[in-house]
């Protein structure tokens, strides 16, 4: 049934490293080849060898309104007409911002860029200028894009000098990355005493590349405390929650509130975008209004605005839908865990607005050493088998699933049912 994807895969990998673009596409945690696509519709994607999937992977996370909503497709076409690109302001540029900007208390003003890499390097830069500080503190399990800064190796859960976790990062550039876990708090102390020199902490509130695991209140409430104490700025990695976990993303349903926030593909509804934000006085740090340099030739792209514009209106015009999709991220995870449950196999599940997760194992994970622990075959042999009857969930354990308003409650039963059979002989 993979035929021409295999034969594609192949191809691809004559010319692309590893066939793919972004590694975790090449399905090197589950094995297999990566279906092809051709087409996505609505709730579906349809791959070069003419399979149909229900696709919960939503191109991670942009598609709130799944493949080819007809109000962004239009808003594309027609920005298009006009010209794809100009490095020069346009209007939809601060009316987007407008759009971001009106919906946060802890925002003034917000600067666009390409991607979520870009959008976390860009902030941690803007959080050491404004501080004078150098060092940043970043979690184990959350990841904040490829910059090289940012690409620490899990250490032991102590707080420790970061060390690079891919060839081609030299360890100075990682020394000012402090690495600590996941949820505990007397980890986080203990690195606020031994440096005085932290500009940032930077977190996922709803940690989503570790699987879905939520950050407590209480760690959050300790992560600004300590900020506040230490004269360092609190960051809200919200690339992938942002828009997603609520209309103000982790921000709508957390207490803690950051100092600067980060956005990410969600906001471009497919398009390639990314943005961060803080207060007017924060911000004003930026050149060209301030010293501290950061630029992009594609930044702000018309149709990239346009497509975030459209969405977000939507979204606003209809806040009811992140309980719909809600609703739907519950029925199908709990449904999972019931038939999980009734073939005696541990499954944890967890769901924040349209982001959902479900995990292989004894206990709800709270950080990334106890997502280490999920059963990684189980959950290989399930993705297989599900993908091999139409339900396209994240290849990797490690991956967040992203509930569209497309996906109907029929989708998401038929999808039960699918798991039913599967996890009969997992
Ligand atoms: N931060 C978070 C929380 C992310 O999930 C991602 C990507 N999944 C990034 C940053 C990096 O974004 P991008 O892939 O657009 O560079």
């Amino acid at each position: 049934m993979f035929e021409k994807s295999i034969k594609a895969y192949e191809e691809a990998c004559e010319v692309i490293p590893g066939g793919v673009d972004s590694p975790v596409r090449a399905f090197k945690s589950v094995g297999g080849t990566p279906p092809f696509i051709e087409k996505g519709k609505g709730a579906y994607l349809y791959d070069v060898d003419g399979n149909k999937y229900v696709d919960f992977v939503q191109s991670w996370g942009p598609l709130i309104f799944g493949h080819c909503d007809k109000d962004i497709e239009d808003a594309v076409i027609e920005t298009t007409k006009k010209g794809l690109s100009f490095g020069a302001p346009t209007l939809l540029e601060t009316q987007l911002a407008n759009e971001i900007v009106e919906m946060f208390d802890n925002i003034g003003k917000v600067r666009f860029v390409s991607s979520g890499t870009e959008a976390v390097m860009s902030a941690i830069r803007l959080a050491r200028g404004v501080t004078g500080k150098n060092d940043i503190v970043k979690f184990e399990g959350c990841y904040h894009g490829h910059s090289d800064s940012l690409l620490v190796q899990a250490g032991s859960g102590m707080a420790t000098f970061g060390s690079p976790s891919s060839p081609g990062v030299p360890a100075d550039l990682t020394k000012h990355t402090l690495l600590c876990e996941y949820n505990n708090i007397e980890n986080l102390k203990k690195c606020f005493e031994d440096s005085s020199d932290i500009a940032c902490i930077i977190i996922e509130p709803i940690a989503g590349n570790m699987g879905l695991v939520p950050a407590s209140d209480e760690f959050l409430a300790t992560c600004r405390e300590l900020c506040d104490k230490n004269g360092a700025l609190l960051i809200f990695d919200e690339v992938m929650s942002g828009f997603r976990a609520s209309l103000k993303g982790a921000s709508g349903i957390l207490k803690t509130q950051a100092d600067i926030l980060t956005f990410g593909k969600v906001i471009g509804a497919g398009m390639p975008v990314g943005a961060f934000a803080a207060s007017k006085e924060i911000m004003s740090n930026l050149s060209p209004e301030g010293k501290i340099y950061q630029a992009g030739t594609l930044s702000g792209n018309p149709v990239a605005m346009a497509a975030g514009l459209v969405s977000l209106k939507k979204l606003k015009a209809n806040p009811k839908i992140y309980d719909e999709l809600n609703q739907k991220a519950l029925k199908l995870v709990n449904g999972l865990k019931k038939i999980a449950n009734e073939n005696n196999i541990s499954l944890q599940v967890n769901t924040r607005g349209s982001m959902f997760g479900f995990f292989f194992c004894e206990e709800s994970p709270t950080n990334f050493k106890e997502v280490g622990k999920c059963d990684f075959k189980r959950f290989a042999t399930f993705h297989h088998e599900m993908i091999k009857k139409g339900f396209y969930f994240a290849c990797s354990q490690y991956e967040a699933g992203f509930m569209c308003t497309e996906i109907t409650n029929e989708d998401i039963e038929a999808c039960l049912e699918a798991a039913s059979i599967v996890m009969k002989n997992l």
